[in-house]
């Protein structure tokens, strides 16, 4: 068959199926999604020691167990109230909704519940604020809106930040969550948010301006493969899934036993692509001492 023919014999359009469940005994190749881990009770269980804790009590340890040092994942606000000096963040791009260009099957009810469930428009909050008094750009991930995935709405937050940085020379830290990669309901907008977002922060490394990016639990596909992993200091929070692709797919694919800690914080430190892994109690003194070192603030 000629080649022209076999490629119009493809269909116009690609049907989308549903999920078969996995046949008995045989492989499961879907990632599903984990269950989400917001501590909304009065009590909460640790994921890492299985510790009832008080969640009030939890919160005030900034959502990390006292007993086994379990870091939580923590929603984008959290982490800003943690971060940043009181009052002092302001948002930025706010106005970005993403829209449905594929027409996929029930994303924008799925949008619709990820920013009811939320409380946020999409999986990235962008401002400007202060952090120990030096004013910064701030990019925050959340892994509970649709598993902090990056569609256009979050390059597009991204890239804009990053440009405001660049015209203000604020320094830029973003805080990455994403679980879920590039948003697959946008298709190849949302691959292309990885390439825009890279060229952004080329420019801003031209212009000597410094960007931190902190890697949170879990950071992996599309959002790892971009601006997460090109920072000029790479910080990871301890005992975070950070990587490509996930450790399941590969070892099914591969069909070979994977090392232990394999794509654990500790392994992304041991093999060069984090420069440190900080406590979150110590995170916000980091960051500010590694500002100050980069003479923002005052300088050191
Ligand atoms: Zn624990």
């Amino acid at each position: 068959m000629p080649l022209k023919e076999l490629f119009n014999t493809k269909p116009k359009y690609v049907t989308i199926k549903p999920p078969t469940p996995a046949p008995p005994g045989g492989v499961e190749t879907v990632e599903r999604p984990e269950k989400k881990e917001i501590p909304d009770g009065l009590w909460t269980k640790c994921g890492g020691c299985g510790q009832t804790i008080y969640t009030k009590d939890l919160a005030k340890n900034l959502f990390v167990c006292p007993r086994c040092d379990h870091h939580f994942r923590i929603g984008a606000r959290e982490r800003i109230n943690q971060l940043l000096d009181e009052g002092s963040f302001s948002e930025l791009f706010a106005d970005l909704r993403s829209v449905d260009p594929l027409g996929f099957p029930d994303y924008p009810a799925k949008l619709k519940r990820a920013q009811q469930e939320s409380g946020l428009s999409e999986a990235i909050l962008v401002g400007t604020g202060k952090l120990e008094g030096i004013p910064l750009g701030l990019g925050v991930m959340d892994a509970n809106f649709m598993m902090g995935s990056m569609g256009s709405v979050v390059g597009e937050k991204v890239t804009r930040l990053i440009e405001y940085c660049l015209e203000t020379r604020l320094p830029l830290v973003i805080v990455a969550a994403g679980g879920g990669g590039a948003r697959m309901q946008e298709g190849v907008l949302s691959l292309m948010q990885m390439a825009k977002t890279s060229a952004a922060l080329g420019r801003l490394g031209l212009a000597g301006i410094l960007y931190i990016s902190v890697l949170t639990d879990p950071t992996m596909g599309g959002v790892f493969a971009s601006f997460a992993t090109l920072g000029d200091i790479i910080i990871c929070e301890p005992g975070a899934l950070l990587g490509f692709t996930g450790p399941r797919v590969i070892q099914q694919t591969i069909r070979q036993t994977l090392p232990p800690g394999f794509q654990s914080s500790k392994f992304q430190l041991e093999h060069g692509l984090a420069d440190m892994i900080v406590h979150r109690r110590e995170l916000r003194s980091t960051i500010a001492r590694l500002l100050r070192f980069h003479h923002y603030g005052g300088g050191a």
